[in-house]
């Protein structure tokens, strides 16, 4: 046994199953592991890494600033977190932006922007705003956030919840339609749902819940923590459908893979409700971490990532549809956030996975049967042909396995 996998068992929470493979070392698409052996990243820890492990304008944002000044808290203003809002709002078209931390606080910042917001400006009576969510969401980890979740796990042994919160089908728009009541403050949503199991919706999803959210007086709240920032091969996937929302909420790759850094964007009808007091973070909005997701949004422009996402997604999706294993049940996603879904009644995601992993490509299944295939946007058609070949390649070793296993029985 590995030591440090012993040590981190012995003295760490157990609350994930790493795959044992101990990384010590990055570049762009590449991670190696503590016996020297590389692999290509296709999971980009969750798409926090969409610029690729140790961009090098982003280490160097990183180190210059953290030379000059890192951590001030927000009793005072720095001179960096100007420019990043300013960025982030013109880039998102919308009006104001509330900086945190991880993604779980910015979608807490949004639960309450609009609870506010439904009590101070809508007229809803106190303590009646309902907020609307899907079924398969994953909004985070918090005790109000897994509060409303669909999945078992994630609540079991964890309540009582907060209330206020209504579930429905997603995917649907009349589900929305007719769970919308007069005391409804918003509509909570994932563009497409990524730890759900890359859930793509019907095309016009979002733009007819965006119409039905305008008739009824409804936020729409988009959760693109992990959509957003081009990996579904648009800086937003809202606007695949032409919708902006009412809140935004951004994380993961806001912070370039090396912080971080989330946002809650709304309109500034919504923003208003916080006065100074109602919410705080003592690292929200830092001048470090300002000034590498200014860095991050400034790359992101210029390296034409989210055009890179749609074309190479594009390629990436058609390649791992051409693989033909009976093990595959579906192939599906948008940009590089794309996912195999495996037929689990032969093989599961963790064996797979670990399979993948020693013919050199890293992934992580969602739910069991979805093996995700979302890399750093930076990847190459090359790297890409190179990841493609190792997949099929594991396909064929797992369907020999399961043929000799059957012989002996
Ligand atoms: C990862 C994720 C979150 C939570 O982000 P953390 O930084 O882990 O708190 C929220 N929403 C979506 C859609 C995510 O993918």
């Amino acid at each position: 046994m590995n030591t440090t996998i012993e040590l981190e068992q012995k003295y760490g929470a157990h609350h994930y199953a790493p795959l044992p493979i101990v990384l010590v070392r990055s570049e762009g698409v590449y991670v190696w592991d503590d016996r020297g052996n590389r692999y290509l990243d296709m999971m980009s820890a969750y798409s926090a890494v969409s610029h690729g492990h140790a961009h090098p304008r982003l280490v160097k944002a990183l180190q210059t600033q953290a030379e000059r000044l890192s951590v001030v808290s927000r009793a005072f203003y720095s001179d960096r977190l100007a420019p990043f809002l300013q960025r982030i709002c013109l880039l998102t078209e919308i009006e104001m932006g509330l900086p945190m931390n991880t993604g779980a606080e910015a979608v807490e910042t949004a639960l309450k922007a609009a609870r506010k917001w439904a009590y101070s400006v809508k007229g809803v009576s106190a303590g009646k705003a309902e907020i609307i969510v899907c079924e398969g969401n994953f909004h985070g980890r918090t005790i109000a956030i897994v509060g409303f979740s669909s999945e078992p796990q994630y609540r079991a042994g964890f309540g009582p919840f907060p209330a206020g919160f209504t579930l429905i089908p997603y995917g649907e728009a009349d589900a929305l339609e007719q769970a919308i009541t007069a005391n409804t403050a918003a509509f909570l949503v994932e563009p497409i749902q990524g730890e759900g199991g890359i859930i793509v919706p019907p095309d016009g999803y979002l733009a007819r819940c965006a119409e039905i959210c305008r008739a009824n007086r409804v936020l729409l709240l988009c959760d693109e923590i992990q959509t957003g920032l081009g990996r579904t091969g648009r800086f937003l996937a809202c606007q695949h459908e032409d919708v902006t929302p009412d809140g935004l909420m951004l994380g993961k790759a806001l912070g370039g893979g090396l912080l971080p850094v989330s946002i809650f964007l709304a309109k500034r009808e919504v923003m208003e409700v916080f006065q100074p007091g109602d919410h705080g973070s003592t690292f929200g909005g830092n001048p470090l971490a300002a000034t590498v997701a200014l860095e991050a949004l400034n790359i992101l422009v210029e390296e034409r990532l989210p055009e890179r996402a749609a074309e190479l997604g594009d390629y990436l999706i058609r390649r791992l549809r051409a693989i033909d294993s009976p093990l595959i049940k579906a192939v599906r996603g948008k940009g590089l956030l794309t996912g195999i879904e495996l037929d689990t009644r032969m093989i599961s995601g963790q064996a797979f996975c670990l399979a993948l992993a020693a013919n050199g490509v890293l992934s992580k299944e969602a739910h069991e049967a979805v093996i995700r295939f979302a890399p750093p946007l930076i990847i190459t058609q090359a790297q890409i042909d190179w990841a493609v070949e190792r997949i099929g390649q594991t396909f064929l070793e797992q369907e020999a396995i399961l043929k000799r296993s059957r012989q002996s029985v």
